[in-house]
């Protein structure tokens, strides 16, 4: 297909599709970036955790994690713009909940993995967690630092032919007169004219369709935050301890990140404030699950929101009130760092064949 293709937002979602779209040198089809560099803006890879594993309990993300972990393991290039640190990975499920029971299956049948019982994870220094709980640990898995990896993408999408870098924001599409393409308006005024236009705005998505005049069908927002403590004793691998709602991960300098989730829905994701009753109850699950590690100073609360998909995480779905060529990539859904290279793959393949 020949196509002047659109895609607005320059996260890791938006900066990976561009990319993809860019590499598969399709003849004819001319892709176009605008990102937005309004100053302190925190998306989500600028803020992002990063972590990168293979497990999820959801199928969906599982399968694409799995795959996005493959491909960057394989690829030395995409592990240096990446920045991957290897840290391996425990996954602690709370198996009398059935679908993390059925989680556990799968990762039975997956390679590089390994189950561990409460037993042998009492003997890696977590403490208090009850019988029914099971590990799922992975050597492999690790952390990328998501804001390089969208830098890298965007410069390698900015140098290939028919590659187009725009700033932004986008105010606004409208269709053409002919009522077969859209142009996109930027602050300067100007309106480009493009076939197909991806909203791969993130957390901005469900605001932008509003805007619109279109439904946000299946699209919300979540905050999600942690804290950066200086900490000394045993810094354990990543985690995430589902029978508490702990994650968290070693950083660099004997920094830990912690975090509980959120139940911060629909968000602005321009007007967030941290909440210090979570940093103090991920401290003090920390301190009850993880005796050995000590935290000695609060250095640093990070807020930021994603876009969350009802039925699945990043695919590109049409915007049906915009009635053809229009769709959004945004759904992230915390946890994109994962499955963005075959989402991407994957879109990129929809757009360019139907
Ligand atoms: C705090 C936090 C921790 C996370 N930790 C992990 C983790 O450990 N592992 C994991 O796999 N995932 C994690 N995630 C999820 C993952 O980082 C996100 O899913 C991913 O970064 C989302 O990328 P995105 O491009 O969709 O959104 P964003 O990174 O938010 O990018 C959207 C972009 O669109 C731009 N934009 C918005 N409106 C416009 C407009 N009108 N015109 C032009 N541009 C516009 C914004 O400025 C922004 O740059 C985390 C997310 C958060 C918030």
């Amino acid at each position: 297909m020949s196509a002047r293709v659109c895609v607005i937002g320059a996260g890791l979602a938006g900066a990976a599709l561009a990319w993809r779209l860019a590499c598969s040198r399709c003849p004819g089809t001319e892709t176009t970036l605008v990102g937005d560099s309004s100053e302190g803006r925190q998306d989500a890879s600028r803020t992002s955790g990063g972590l990168v594993r293979a497990f999820d309990i959801d199928p969906w993300h599982r399968g694409n994690a799995e795959a996005g972990l493959a491909e960057l393991l394989a690829d030395p290039l995409l592990r240096k713009w990446a920045g991957y640190r290897r840290a391996g990975s425990t996954y602690i499920l709370d198996t009398s909940r059935p679908d993390q029971l059925a989680a556990l299956a799968a990762a039975r049948a997956m390679a590089g993995v390994r189950i561990a019982d409460a037993a042998e994870l009492a003997a890696e220094g977590w403490r208090g967690l009850p019988e029914h709980a099971f590990a799922v640990f992975e050597h492999e898995a690790g952390y990328i630092s998501p804001h390089e990896f969208r830098k890298a993408l965007t410069v390698d999408f900015a140098v290939r032919s028919g590659s187009v870098l725009l700033d932004g924001p986008v105010v606004g599409l409208e269709r053409t007169h002919s009522g077969r393409s859209w142009n996109v308006r930027t602050p300067d005024g100007r309106s480009r004219e493009f076939d197909v236009v991806v909203l791969a705005t993130g957390a901005w998505t469900p605001a932008l369709l509003h805007r619109q005049g279109w439904r946000a069908a299946g699209l919300t927002t979540k905050a999600i935050q942690y804290t950066l403590v200086q900490a000394a004793g045993h810094r354990p691998a990543p985690f995430i301890d589902e029978t508490s709602g702990l994650f968290g991960r070693p950083a660099q300098d004997g920094v830990m990140l912690l975090g509980v989730p959120t139940e911060s829905w629909g968000v602005d994701p321009d007007r967030l404030d941290t909440d210090p009753d979570l940093t103090d109850r991920a401290l003090h699950l920390a301190a009850e699950r993880l005796p050995g590690l000590t935290p000695t100073a609060r250095l640093r609360t990070v807020v930021a929101a994603d876009c969350y998909g009802d039925r699945a995480g990043l695919v590109l779905e049409p915007v049906a009130a915009a009635g053809g060529g229009v769709f959004t990539f945004s759904a992230g859904s915390g946890g994109s760092a994962k499955t963005v290279l075959p989402a991407s793959a994957h879109a990129a393949e929809q757009i360019l064949h139907g």
